[in-house]
């Protein structure tokens, strides 16, 4: 590590605002705490033998509405709209029952709870299991989410429900991805869905993100708002690694036609150079 002056960027509030690859120290904060990152493109700059030893990250980005779950590798996998009306049409049916209270309507409401249960863990399944094929299929190391408590704090509305299928979805994957011996990490992160994942712009701003769209209002870029926070979450796992240990120094984000390393090195992938 070469340390350099820190240039006193804490008042900025998106702690990716300024291009990360030219940058030779951050200083960031995180639950109050600042982390100096220093010099890291000089230190990482990696042999192809030295790649092949570290990781590739599967970003992952969680939903209530519209999928249930986006990747960095641009797969759009599972439809949380019908989940959650599904649900709702289980629970108004459950109601109209429970009004009834005879015995023959008790043993209905459990017939239907039953097939919805089994319906909503099928749906899971499915899901869990076509992400880790996405990780598989891009020769992942790695599937980051963003944890869980993260999520509650971000969908301050989620139902129990909605968080129980977050929950079930993250622990399907985990142990499907075990037997591919691909890791499953949790990471915390704060703006994914503000950030720019574009290249090294990084540009952070609230009104970067309008729903289902995002749009870089530094450098332009327009891309699905939830393919944009995966590529942040993933990124941010990346990022984790190489403060955490030099051994990881050289790993990178699995993105849609190839991988960015951490010094925003972009190889494509086979696929994409024959495509
Ligand atoms: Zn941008």
């Amino acid at each position: 590590m070469r340390h350099t002056s820190q240039r006193g960027r804490h008042a900025v509030r998106g702690y990716w605002t300024d291009e990360w690859e030219k940058t030779e120290a951050t200083l960031h904060k995180r639950d109050d705490t600042y982390y100096l990152h220093v010099a890291v493109k000089k230190d990482v700059a990696p042999s192809c033998d030295e790649e092949s030893e570290n990781g590739v990250v599967l970003g992952v980005d969680l939903n209530v509405d519209g999928y249930v779950a986006v990747t960095s590798t641009g797969a759009f996998l599972g439809n949380a709209d019908h989940l959650n009306h599904r649900r709702n049409e289980y629970e108004r049916r459950r109601g109209n029952l429970q009004q009834t209270g005879t015995r023959s309507a008790h043993l209905i409401i459990k017939g239907i709870g039953s097939r919805f249960a089994r319906w909503s863990a099928d749906s899971l399944h499915r899901v869990s299991k076509a992400l880790v094929q996405e990780a598989v299929k891009n020769d992942c190391t790695a599937i980051a989410f963003e944890n869980l408590k993260h999520i509650r704090d971000r969908i301050s509305n989620a139902s129990k429900f909605q968080q129980w299928a977050f929950r079930e979805l993250q622990r399907h994957v985990e142990y499907k991805a075990e037997e591919y011996g691909i890791d499953v990490e949790d990471v915390a992160p704060a703006y994914t869905s503000q950030r720019c994942s574009h290249g090294e712009c990084g540009f952070t701003h609230e009104d970067n993100r309008d729903g289902d769209e995002f749009e870089c209002l530094k450098c332009g870029k327009e891309l699905h708002s939830d393919y944009n926070a995966a590529r942040n979450i993933g990124w941010r796992l990346v990022h984790h690694w190489l403060k955490s240990g030099a051994g990881r120094a050289t790993s990178q984000l699995a993105l849609k036609s190839g991988t960015l390393n951490a010094n925003g090195r972009f190889r494509p992938t086979a696929t994409a150079l024959r495509g």
